[in-house]
């Protein structure tokens, strides 16, 4: 579905990332682990198309997508969407929920009027939030976590193929995580949709992924099916992490 092919990138000077390479098949999820800095959030603004990468390209059903979001097509654009870790900076303050889910309703589907508004509702029930009671707060009047479901309502307004997680549970605690993390299963198994999992907490990768790549230095230092990376690690770097996390 998506193939991420030998990508560099770089802000300014500095090489962020050496040669990337990670392919996310459909109705899977691939997470992506590694310590801070070592480029995972790079990946995700390149497959995004917030930063065009210096070589390499990144494919969607084997078709180069442009290297910058500003070229591509709406149609582009709507299968693939990002999550981020901070619901508080990724939400507009002063829009109300049922604005924030709308939109990209509106943007992406074609949806207006009565067809728009049940299609918010929908995707509330699916986030199990109740759209009488939570659709005309602001992210200011809402939980850590109801900001997070909002976030995943909205990235699924656009009825993508693939999400981009970037962290999304890791401002949370655990219960609330773990609840994200049922959600963001049960929506992959009704819609097939493909998850690029982000995440410094292996708990989650085992609890959401398929299969699991490792960055170390802007570079995939492993990849392969998640219980062979998790138990049989090859690199001495993945034993090293495995180690540091409980
Ligand atoms: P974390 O786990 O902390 O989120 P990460 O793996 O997502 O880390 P990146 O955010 O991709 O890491 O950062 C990779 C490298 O690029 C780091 O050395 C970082 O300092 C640098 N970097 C990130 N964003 C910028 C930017 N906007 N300008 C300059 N350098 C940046
Ligand atoms: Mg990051």
């Amino acid at each position: 579905l998506l193939k991420i092919d030998s990508v560099s990138a770089s802000y300014g000077k500095l090489k962020v990332l050496q040669e990337v390479s990670l392919e996310l098949h459909r109705g899977r999820t691939l997470a992506l682990v590694g310590e801070s800095g070592s480029g995972k959030s790079t990946t995700a603004r390149v497959v995004a198309g917030l930063l065009p990468p210096t070589g390499g390209e990144v494919l969607l059903d084997g078709q180069p997508l442009q290297p910058s979001f500003r070229q591509r097509s709406r149609d582009f654009l709507r299968q693939i969407q990002i999550i981020y870790q901070n619901a508080d900076t990724a939400l507009n303050p002063r829009q109300r929920v049922r604005d924030i889910i709308g939109r990209p309703i509106e943007f992406y589907l074609g949806l207006k009027g009565a067809r728009r508004n049940d299609k918010v509702d929908e995707l509330m029930h699916r986030m199990e939030l109740d759209p009488a009671k939570f659709g005309d707060r602001l992210p200011s009047e809402l939980s850590g976590g109801q900001k997070q479901r909002i976030g995943i309502a909205r990235a699924l307004a656009a009825e993508p193929r693939i999400i981009i997680c970037d962290e999304v549970t890791s401002a949370l605690d655990q219960l609330v995580a773990e609840g994200i993390l049922r959600l963001l299963k049960e929506i992959q198994e009704v819609t097939g949709v493909s998850y690029l999992f982000i995440t410094h907490d292996l708990a989650a990768v085992r609890a959401i992924s398929h299969d699991c790549a490792v960055m170390q230095g802007g570079r995939v230092v492993e990849q392969g099916n998640v219980r062979d990376v998790l138990r049989r690690p090859e690199q001495t770097y993945t034993k090293t992490l495995l180690a540091s996390v409980p």
